[in-house]
């Protein structure tokens, strides 16, 4: 089986779900309530697992009740948690989430721990990072200790599959040590200082991404318009699956791993770019990060049904 490794950020969703968003000095009445165990580095962790892949997260979370709710998320989906660090002087990552009916959102993360994730935390794990088949990472933890993931992963063999979410300065220096960059059109958009209104223009700044470097391909998520597929032979862009969207939170994370995982099973990357935008459409449909991550039976059953 392939070693899959994800280093990446850990967090509480402190998710509430309310009629409208409040205008700013506004209090109103919301609906719920909820925890779930989210952060995009522990979501993809969780789905890859969940679909049946050999996975090891490396990242950091404090000594508090929010550590144990990921910790048991993790646990319970089968991921290897031998780099999951602790650290007493600092909090567990959290992001505030406030979900309107009409599908209007917004999103405050306090990093915490996953901001403590130093270069040198790696050192202990520098033989998975030689022996993993894929590392996945994303920009919630610091760029250094990305980077040094990045280019001991490259040279190890490892095929490196980087998401520039959120956008951050520095996203440039890691671009040409991943093998597949999977930014959304904003991210893309940050990425190159280009437009990103039309579908032209999507080709042309994924292909401006794609001379930059080391890229085999760039792949664009679209939201509920799919995915776009940049290689240097030409574009292909792949619709989404019609699905009633609840909560798209995760949907990014799912098709990552989707692909990963689809990847890792030997499928082409066209193929695999099909399997992420299912894994993607199903996460939307329910309420949650990591709530809404397919087990691969349930994978399956999904996938089985949008062929009748
Ligand atoms: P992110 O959450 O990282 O911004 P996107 O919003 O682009 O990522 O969504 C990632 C993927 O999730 C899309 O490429 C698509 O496959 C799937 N997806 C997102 N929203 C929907 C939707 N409303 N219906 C079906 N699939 C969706």
């Amino acid at each position: 089986m392939k070693k899959i490794l994800v280093v990446g950020s850990l967090n509480v969703d402190l998710v509430v779900c309310t009629p409208a968003l409040p205008r700013e000095g506004q209090t109103i009445l919301g609906r719920s309530f909820d925890k779930f165990p989210g952060g995009k580095g522990a979501n993809q962790s969780v789905a890859l697992a969940r679909l049946g892949a050999h996975v090891t997260h490396i990242g950091k979370v404090g000594l508090d009740d929010h550590a144990r709710l990921l910790r048991k998320s993790l646990e319970e989906a089968g991921v290897r948690l031998n780099g999951l660090l602790e650290d007493s002087s600092v909090q567990t990552g959290v992001a505030f989430i406030q979900l309107a009916d009409e599908g209007a959102n917004t999103i405050v993360v306090i990093p915490g721990a996953n901001m403590r994730l130093l270069p040198s935390d790696l050192d202990p794990f520098i033989p998975f990072l030689r022996q993993a088949d894929f590392i996945a990472i994303q920009n919630e933890i610091p760029l250094e200790t990305n980077l040094k993931a990045a280019r001991i992963g490259r040279e190890g063999g490892a095929t490196v599959l980087y998401n520039p979410a959120p956008y951050r300065e520095g996203s440039d220096q890691i671009c040409p040590l991943a093998h597949l960059i999977i930014p959304n059109e904003i991210e893309l958009s940050e990425l190159t200082g280009l437009p990103v209104t039309t579908d032209e223009q999507i080709e042309s700044a994924a292909g401006k991404l794609l001379e930059k470097g080391g890229a085999e391909a760039v792949i664009v998520t679209l939201g509920a318009r799919g995915s776009m597929v940049k290689e240097r032979k030409g574009s292909t862009f792949f619709p989404a699956v019609k699905v009633k969207a609840v909560d798209t939170t995760a949907a990014g994370d799912a098709f990552i791993a989707g692909m990963i995982w689809s990847l890792s099973e030997g499928k082409t990357l066209i193929d695999s770019v099909r399997v992420a935008n299912q894994v993607a459409a199903y996460a939307v449909t329910i309420l949650g990060a990591q709530p809404s991550l397919p087990t691969r039976e349930q994978f399956e059953r999904f996938s089985a049904q949008l062929k009748k």
